[in-house]
């Protein structure tokens, strides 16, 4: 649920907003505003954030589509079939995508530096000769290449057929990024790459472009911003929200709530039997279970190997049986662990005598409290359910008390 929205959170509602913006008649004022201002504010914000964040691919990006907007402009008041036209707006349409999908895919390398001298200069070559082929479109050199642009079979769109094969293979590795790596860049760049599309598209008026390549702009700065707060906000072992994001999950609870800490038991015996990399493996699985938690709990990591766990609106004895379900479902896990040196692959003779692979269960202990008359704010409960943690171990451990 979580990648959903990281993906649908901020494309998709840019991208409505860049249909409205291309499909609505706008008063007069709006549309000199979206072509004027609107990309200035968005270059001047994506630079110095994409400056400050040390982004390159950011930069780039935004370098890419300005250079775009500049060319797309300068074709508009040419002949729309004219052959001049019709070659800058094939050559962007395909080279377009083929330069973001890049940029998403490299690796961040820095700006001035020698790879990012290199990128750079591969745009400023690609500019310089469309620029070329545009300027001497009707010469006997250059002619064979801009007729062969201009003369692209444009099924869908009004777009050549490299384009759409550009654009749709550049969405399908960006969403593959996505669904391998889950982070708010490869979901920003495909639906820059979609608003970017619709900027592009030969029938777009000069308002549209501008405000669709700008708003491209805007999506590729603020997922740069959403993937910043992920870092701050989520633990990154785990994938679940961290410290940080509980102190604003607690001040937001009111009324009825409870608060219930989770701590994995004798997990400093686990590590030094089985090294801290396996320990780290069964941090990960004990937090994917409390990631699925039911009855509207929240889990957190709190730090360690202890995890916070937010009922709002629920009373103790609900939330009990939501823990009591989870330390049971922990503690029937099976942990395989593979002995040192074990090779990864099955190898084609097994030998005779192999060491068979060990398995390992942990408990987890967890206390719970909810809010009343003597544990009256969040801070209070809090306190009161790792007292409640203290009582479960102090029990023998691999319960939960309140
Ligand atoms: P108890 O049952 O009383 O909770 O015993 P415990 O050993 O779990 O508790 P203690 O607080 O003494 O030790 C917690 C251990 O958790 C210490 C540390 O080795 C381990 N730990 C904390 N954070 C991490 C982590 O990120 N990765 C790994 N692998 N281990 C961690
Ligand atoms: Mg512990
Ligand atoms: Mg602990």
């Amino acid at each position: 649920m979580r990648k959903v929205t990281t993906f649908m959170f901020p494309g998709a509602v840019m991208l409505v907003l860049a249909l409205v913006a291309t499909f609505a008649r706008l008063p007069a004022d709006w549309q000199g505003g979206i072509r004027s201002i609107y990309p200035v504010v968005v270059l001047v914000v994506g630079l110095v954030l994409g400056w400050r964040f040390h982004r390159s691919r950011l930069l780039l990006a935004l370098l890419v589509l300005v250079l775009c907007d500049r060319a797309l402009a300068h074709s508009a008041p040419l002949a729309p079939l004219s052959l001049e036209a019709r070659t800058l707006q094939h050559g962007i349409a395909i080279l377009l995508p083929i330069n973001l999908a890049f940029l998403a895919l490299a690796a961040e390398r820095g700006i001035f530096t020698l790879r990012g001298f290199y990128r750079l200069l591969v745009i400023g070559l690609q500019a310089g000769a469309l620029a070329l082929v545009h300027t001497y479109a009707d010469t006997r050199t250059l002619g064979g290449v801009a007729r062969a642009l201009a003369d692209m079979p444009t099924p869908v769109l009004d777009l050549p057929i490299v384009a759409l094969l550009a654009f749709g293979t550049a969405m399908a590795a960006m969403l593959y990024g996505f669904v391998m790596r889950g982070t708010a860049t490869e979901s920003g760049f495909f639906w820059a790459m979609i608003i970017a599309l619709v900027g592009v598209w030969p029938a777009a008026s000069d308002v549209a472009r501008s405000g669709c390549l700008a708003t491209a702009g805007l999506t590729l700065v603020l997922s740069l911003v959403e993937a910043s707060y992920g870092m701050a906000f989520r633990d990154e072992l785990t994938g679940l929200p961290g410290r940080r994001a509980l102190q604003e999950a607690l001040i937001q609870l009111t009324g009825i709530y409870t608060i219930a800490m989770v701590d994995i038991d004798h997990f400093k015996k686990f590590n030094d039997r089985y090294g801290h990399d396996i320990g780290d493996q069964v941090l990960k699985m004990v937090a994917a279970r409390l990631a699925r938690i039911r009855g509207g709990g929240k889990a957190f990591r709190y730090g360690g190997e202890e995890f916070t766990v937010l009922f709002p609106s629920k009373e103790i004895e609900d939330a009990m049986e939501q823990l009591e379900g989870l330390r049971k479902e922990i503690g029937t896990l099976d942990f395989v662990i593979r002995a040192a040196g074990r090779p990864r692959k099955r190898p084609d003779k097994p030998k005779p005598h192999r060491r068979k692979p060990t398995r390992a269960h942990i408990t987890v202990s967890a206390g719970a409290a909810e809010r009343n008359n003597r544990n009256s704010g969040p801070d209070d409960v809090l306190r009161a359910a790792d007292k409640a943690l203290y009582k479960a171990k102090q029990q023998g451990r691999n319960r939960v008390c309140k």
